[in-house]
């Protein structure tokens, strides 16, 4: 039997919204996708569009792409573990509970959110804090938040398995889980090359069952650096064979696996290419030049 790999990338949304999502994913023969509701950097939101929310589902149904592999990433400024300034705290709980009721709107799933950075707080209290605003945002009837495993740049939270078991033992719901990001894992010392144990690994702390998400993202750093610096499929660190031998897991088969690569030359996009050689199993050697070929 074959296996239908589940696999996209990160795509852009703007005038069209989930549509032009949509459209792009399909143009990079993607079957699942990612998006942010606006500018990744900011908090700046246009209102939704019925109409566009309307034809974008039916363009995934038209082709096979199920709404449960269409992920919401939340933006990166918010800050669930620091509550030093209490304002910038309750201003990061009630953008995700506006950000999870867009995503509800837009019949979206699941929404990967980072946990935070403790910036002086002890480690502990800042993983308390994220679940206490976890206990605040959670809506058991909208999408799932999903927590995002980080490299442990500066003084991110979420760096180790322990730490977002920590979390997740202090959420009063089931109605969470976790994103893994392979650069990020790869930065915080688990070695992709020995994915297998990282998956047992994983499902004596925390349960296979919780993860919902694969970011699939070669490295530009060694393990065990704290970079968090992504670079190309096969270009990295972690290398073609490893990645590979993520995305065709047999224990993750039915989650999505979504590259976030830097642009080529910060112009063009490798998804395409990307999702090709991960595809067919196959690493491609020309993978740079073919894209600058392919979009010049
Ligand atoms: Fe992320
Ligand atoms: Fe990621
Ligand atoms: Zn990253």
């Amino acid at each position: 039997m074959v296996i239908v790999v589940i696999i996209g990338c990160h795509v852009n949304f703007t005038q069209e919204q989930l549509l032009g999502s949509t459209k792009q994913a399909l143009d990079y023969g993607a079957n699942a996708f990612m998006f942010y509701t606006g500018a990744p950097q900011n908090t700046i939101r246009k209102e939704l569009d019925i109409k566009l929310r309307d034809e974008a589902i039916n363009l995934m149904q038209e082709n096979n792409i199920g709404l449960e592999n269409v992920i919401c990433h939340a933006p990166y400024i918010v800050n669930l573990a620091n509550n030093t300034s209490e304002d910038k705290w309750q201003f990061s709980i009630n953008f995700l509970k506006q950000e999870l009721s867009r995503c509800k709107f837009l019949g979206i799933k699941y929404i990967v959110v980072h946990p935070g950075s403790a910036v002086g707080l002890e480690k502990s209290v800042a993983l308390k804090n994220i679940s206490d605003a976890l206990n605040f945002i959670i809506d058991e009837d909208g999408p799932m938040i999903l927590l995002e495993t980080m490299a442990g740049k500066g003084t991110e939270c979420g760096a180790t398995l322990n730490e977002v078991k920590a979390i997740l033992e202090q959420v009063n719901s089931n109605h969470i889980g976790v994103c893994i990001d392979t650069c990020h894992l790869n930065d915080a010392g688990y070695d992709m090359k020995e994915f297998d144990k990282f998956l047992e690994e994983f499902e004596q702390i925390i349960g296979l069952e919780k993860i919902h998400c694969v970011h699939v993202n070669d490295s530009k750093n060694l393990l065990n650096t704290h970079k968090d610096r992504h670079e190309n499929i096969g270009l990295g660190t972690i290398g073609f064979e490893a990645l590979l031998s993520v995305v065709l897991n047999e224990k993750l088969k039915n989650v999505p696996k979504i590259l976030e690569t830097p642009y080529v030359e910060k112009l063009y996009p490798p998804y395409k290419f990307e999702i090709k050689a991960l595809k067919s199993r196959e690493n491609n050697p020309h993978l740079i030049e073919d894209i600058i070929e392919y979009y010049k």
